[in-house]
């Protein structure tokens, strides 16, 4: 079972994996807990290059193809393995998170995104996608009462941000089998109610 969270900055993502990382490994199964950009060692050193350097270090195009690059590694090398021996696979972004960023809110947009989502990932979506969704600066504040990161990324600003979360949003609404929206807005506590339920609801685990 492969299962992926997505969401803007500061929603939520790497807190409430853990927790349904351990919920799961209660309920006895194999967990890989793995993230994007990165996830397997070729897509971490991919990460390093992505994160470091001013904003404009890459072309959108170019961006895009190390996003997937290290998206081919990461299944090659971690997800396809793990879910070949049957755990269940959790993923701290994956291919969504590229729609959103780079297609529907970045400069590359939609087509060029699904080309290579096409050549990289078509049969292979998770089974499950949790969007975490919650206000821009909601988000923003939790992330910034985070310290140290690091981040190319993090320059872009409210709008652009806004337009993620609305790209978020349309994704679901195109995809409503696989995704499910979880308003991220409560406390830590409530968020993991929602998506243990939703969880249980949707799949065998
Ligand atoms: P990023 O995309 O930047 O990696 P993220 O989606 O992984 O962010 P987290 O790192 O899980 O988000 O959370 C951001 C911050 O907000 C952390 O300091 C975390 O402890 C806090 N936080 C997470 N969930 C909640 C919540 N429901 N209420 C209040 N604070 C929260
Ligand atoms: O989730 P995490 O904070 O590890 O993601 C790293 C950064 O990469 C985030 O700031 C996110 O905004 C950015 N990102 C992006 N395009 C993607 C995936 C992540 O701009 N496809
Ligand atoms: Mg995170």
């Amino acid at each position: 079972i492969f299962i992926s969270f997505e969401g803007g900055d500061g929603s939520g993502k790497t807190t409430q994996i853990q927790r349904l990382a351990d919920a799961v490994r209660t309920a006895g199964r194999e967990v890989v807990l793995t993230r994007e950009p990165g996830g397997s060692e070729g897509a971490e050193a991919i990460r390093g290059l992505l994160l470091e350097g001013d904003a404009d270090r890459w072309s959108p195009i170019t961006e895009a193809l190390m996003m997937y690059a290290a998206r081919a590694d990461h299944l090659e090398r971690t997800i396809t393995p793990a879910l070949e021996r049957g755990a269940v696979v959790i993923s701290d972004r994956f291919a969504d998170s590229t729609m959103a960023y780079q297609g529907l809110a970045g400069a590359l947009g939609e087509a060029r995104v699904n080309s290579l989502h096409d050549l990289v990932v078509k049969g292979n979506e998770p089974d499950l996608t949790i969007i975490l969704d919650l206000p821009i600066e909601v988000g923003l504040n939790r992330a910034g009462a985070r310290s140290g990161k690091e981040q190319r990324f993090e320059s872009k600003g409210t709008d652009f941000q806004k337009r993620v979360r609305g790209a978020f949003l349309e994704i679901a609404k195109r995809n409503p089998k696989r995704c499910v929206v979880v308003d991220a807005s409560g406390d830590m506590d409530s968020v993991t109610q929602r998506i243990l339920a939703e969880t249980k609801n949707r799949l065998p685990v």
